[in-house]
């Protein structure tokens, strides 16, 4: 039968590898500690008055103590909310607010230091804990018991209802949305990652994104741990470690953002190189040029997987092979329906492009406090708009082709950024291109484009038009060209156009 909690997701693979966390030496542990040790976590959450459906936030990085305290806090019946550790304090703050969390979880030492979390924490009386391994089980050490002063749980059992875990949309478009997630939501996504690469047991994951969000969670942890696979868990991302841990580790594939997958190319593997089943890119659009570098530096299939917080990640993804993948689309749906609908809801024409929707099990049933977004977020057929506009190909692949909120609007015609972004990119001097709209006195907008140019290559702003101008229409041609050595992105390496666009104003001044 299949598993319908995350408590019961993993216990099929006793004996086995399921978490190294690289080092010296490194810690391995098997499945069999990793549930004991959780068990032994959520014992200690109930002891201090962990209760169904509390928030439990946690500000921890990528780390064993992360994983042991998300999984505990799911099977105690509790909302896991994971939260970027290098928050500053204002950003705790709206984030422990919005959940009314019952408790924070921080590294060890940050009490004594007074950090930001710990701040945040005490502003809104959740319980405040030090979180650490030592070198038994992990210890769940409270400071300060906040809300939950004098209280205790009874230890308790999920539901395949009850929310797993609660995390905020990236931002990119508006103020972060809080987005909910049941079991029943995470273990969809799961199989869902687990079916389109055929994840086993004898699959070793490299972990390079952070855990606090859907990327790395899903795709890098939990559905890896469902298929009986083993996950190397470093505690953040580093060009120079990268390759080392994943041959000591004998890691075979590894999901990133593309930003990531730019870094590797600049520092490719020693020889003798790693065997690499695939790698799977996800988050941010993934131009066909660096495809087809990262497929010839690497030999192996790579593969481009569209996913959203609302969908507990992963909605399509191109299929390994021999199935077809395709550059510049995002593949097809698994375990999903992904249709393209006009404003009623109605399904357009094949090639048509329109709005993205999507109808499956892993999708939430709404955000958290936010009538007015969920009343606009699902058409009445139950299809929750992506926000994201895109077309299928005549085997249904999808190709995203921008994001509605997005798009540039010259006076009324509409311009893709991600559109120009890939042509841009096409030039030899150039490593990397956003574009954006800029507000345009006669036009409304028009368009703007950060570029990072190549290490000793030279491009100056007419030598890009005039080389542009010969591949995209006249109207597209961007009114301003800023030249920036790097490009501004968030936490988890997406790019954010109005980040971008702010950035490049602001150095103009
Ligand atoms: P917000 O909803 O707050 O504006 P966000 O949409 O960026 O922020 P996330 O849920 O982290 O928050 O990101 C989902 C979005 O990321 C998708 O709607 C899509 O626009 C983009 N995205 C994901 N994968 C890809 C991809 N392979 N290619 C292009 N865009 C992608
Ligand atoms: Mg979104």
């Amino acid at each position: 039968m299949a598993s319908t909690t995350l408590e019961n997701a993993f216990s099929k693979h006793s004996s086995s590898t399921a978490i190294i966390i690289p080092g010296k030496p490194a810690l391995t542990v098997s499945y069999q500690k990793l549930a004991t040790d959780v068990k032994a976590f959520q014992q200690q959450l109930a002891k201090v008055g962990v209760s169904p459906q509390a928030a439990v936030s946690i500000a921890l990085p990528n780390t064993y103590e992360f994983i042991v305290s998300f999984l505990a806090a799911s099977w105690q019946r509790a909302i896991a909310a994971p939260l970027n550790p290098a928050y500053k304090q204002s950003e705790f703050e709206f984030y422990i607010d919005d959940l009314s969390s019952a408790i924070a979880l921080v590294p060890k030492g940050a009490f004594a230091q007074d950090a930001a979390a710990v701040r945040a924490a005490r502003k809104y009386h959740a319980a405040i804990a030090e979180c650490y391994y030592n070198g038994n089980q992990v210890v769940l050490d409270v400071k300060e018991a906040g809300r939950l002063a004098g209280k205790s749980a009874p230890v308790e059992s999920a539901q395949p209802d009850d929310i797993a875990l609660v995390l905020h949309t990236s931002g990119t478009t508006g103020r972060p949305k809080a987005v909910p997630l049941t079991h029943r939501n995470l273990l969809r996504t799961m199989r869902n990652i687990q079916e389109t690469y055929q994840l086993t047991p004898k699959d070793r994951t490299m972990l390079v994104m952070p855990l606090f969000h859907v990327h790395g969670l899903l795709a890098g942890l939990l559905a890896p741990l469902a298929s009986g696979g083993s996950v190397i868990v470093p505690i953040k991302f580093s060009a120079s470690e990268f390759w080392r841990d994943f041959l000591q580790h004998q890691a075979n594939w590894y999901t990133a953002v593309p930003t990531i997958h730019q870094i590797l190319l600049k520092n490719p593997p020693p020889n003798p190189k790693p065997q690499i089943r695939f790698i799977r890119s996800c988050s941010s659009p993934l131009s066909p040029k660096t495809f087809h570098e990262l497929e010839k530096t690497f030999g192996a299939p790579v593969l481009e997987a569209y996913a959203m917080t609302e969908a507990a990640h992963q909605m399509t993804s191109n299929p390994l092979p021999p199935g077809k993948r395709i550059p510049g689309s995002v593949g097809v749906g698994q375990g999903v329906e992904i249709k393209i609908l006009d404003e009623a809801g109605n399904e357009v024409p094949q090639g048509k492009e329109a709005e993205i929707c999507i109808r499956g099990e892993n999708v939430t049933k709404g955000y958290l406090n936010n009538p007015a977004a969920n009343a606009s977020s699902f058409h009445k057929n139950g299809f929750f708009r992506t926000g994201d506009q895109g077309k299928k190909d005549p085997d249904g692949y999808v190709i995203i082709t921008s994001r509605i909120k997005e798009l540039i609007n010259k006076g009324g015609e509409k311009i893709s950024p991600i559109e120009l972004d890939n042509v841009i990119a096409q030039n030899p001097a150039v490593s990397e291109a956003v574009s954006f709209a800029l507000e345009d006195e006669i036009y409304g907008q028009d368009v703007g484009v950060a570029v990072v140019v190549k290490a000793g290559q030279k491009l100056n702003v007419e030598e890009l038009k005039a080389w542009l101008a010969e591949r995209v229409a006249k109207f597209k041609l961007p009114k301003k060209v800023f030249f920036t050595d790097v490009m501004p992105k968030t936490a988890t390496g997406k790019i954010q156009r109005r980040l971008v666009a702010e950035a490049m104003l602001k150095k103009e001044q």
